[in-house]
């Protein structure tokens, strides 16, 4: 066993100086008001919800906003936000997606409407990020790492933000010790599904931090956790279940045939990364981990896997 003091260290730095601040949050959630004003002014029911990384405790400072707009009734995106936004892209996928900028700043947004899930999953997410001290610079590191290796870039048909935080909660839930528990399993009246979107955000007040016996190192979890998608994993076979706590056995449903990443979306329950759907990409992915993990238990140092020096 192997308790890579430095690398821990390292970590921790690294988080320290990347994390997102008050003020970086306060400024989306001004912006956030301010959009809301407006467009109740039309839709007085509307409402707007900061989600993603800003809220769910994952964000770092140069992360991008990411707003859900929640309307009732049938109403396009031409009658509604375009009046009052200046947009910069529009991104007709599943979930169109709205892409816009704080005026005369580099403050970035991206607006969907109506997808709900991404109001329950940002605050099981948050949930699950402030249940161990080790939760959120253990992610920001692998998000970090992951940008660094160019295979977090869901539109490049790699792996999205949100499918690698579930990768390393499953990880983290499936030690032999467990760092973490299944949140929805343990508290399922704080993420019901069907709970009344306004309640949403109450979920985690009520989740008390978990108590583990594993209390390993960061730096080891980091290890364990390339060594695990590197070695241990079935990619072909398994399926990625953080609502169960555990990996599923991969079945012949159209959700799940045929995929490189199974990676089941807590709530719907449906394949979030099905971004990946190209083997070469699929190989570079899987290339990574097991590079990064042969490179990082011989060196034991944050900076060979990742210029730390050049991402702060
Ligand atoms: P970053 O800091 O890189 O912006 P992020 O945590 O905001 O990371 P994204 O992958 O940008 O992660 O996703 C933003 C949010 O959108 C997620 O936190 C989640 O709430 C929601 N989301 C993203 N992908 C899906 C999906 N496939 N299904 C449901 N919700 C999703
Ligand atoms: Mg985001």
């Amino acid at each position: 066993m192997c308790l890579c003091p430095q690398l821990s260290d390292q970590m921790v730095e690294l988080f320290d100086a990347c994390q997102q601040k008050t003020s970086d949050l306060e400024r989306k959630e001004a912006c956030r008001a301010r959009l809301q004003k407006d467009i109740q002014s039309i839709y007085a029911v509307a409402r707007l919800y900061l989600t993603g990384s800003s809220m769910n405790g994952l964000g770092c400072r140069s992360s991008d906003a990411d707003l859900c707009l929640v309307l009732k009734g049938n109403v396009s995106i031409s009658d509604s936000v375009l009046l009052y936004v200046e947009m910069t892209q529009l991104i007709r996928a599943k979930v169109p997606i709205l892409k816009f900028k704080e005026k005369d700043s580099d403050l970035e947004f991206d607006l969907n409407i109506n997808n709900t899930v991404g109001i329950r999953n940002t605050f099981l997410l948050r949930s699950y990020a402030y249940a161990d001290l080790r939760i959120r610079p253990m992610i920001l590191v692998v998000k970090k790492w992951a940008r660094h290796h160019q295979i977090n870039d869901a539109s490049k048909g790699t792996l999205s933000s949100y499918t690698l935080v579930l990768m390393v909660l499953h990880y983290l839930q499936t030690l032999k010790e467990p760092v973490l528990p299944s949140l929805q399993r343990d508290y399922p009246d704080c993420f019901y599904p069907f709970m009344d979107i306004d309640m949403v955000p109450e979920g985690p007040k009520r989740v008390p931090p978990y108590i583990s016996r594993n209390q390993s190192p960061l730096g080891e979890l980091l290890l364990g956790f390339l060594k695990y998608y590197a070695t241990d994993f079935r990619w072909d076979k398994q399926v990625i279940s953080v609502r169960e706590a555990k990996a599923l056995p991969k079945d012949n449903s159209v959700t799940w045939r045929n995929k490189y990443i199974s990676v089941e979306e807590p709530f719907e329950r449906n394949n979030v990364a099905r971004a990946v759907h190209e083997k070469i990409k699929f190989d570079a992915i899987k290339a990574e981990f097991a590079q990064s993990w042969r490179i990082l238990q011989d060196k034991k140092d944050l900076n060979s896997i990742l210029p730390v020096g050049a991402i702060i």
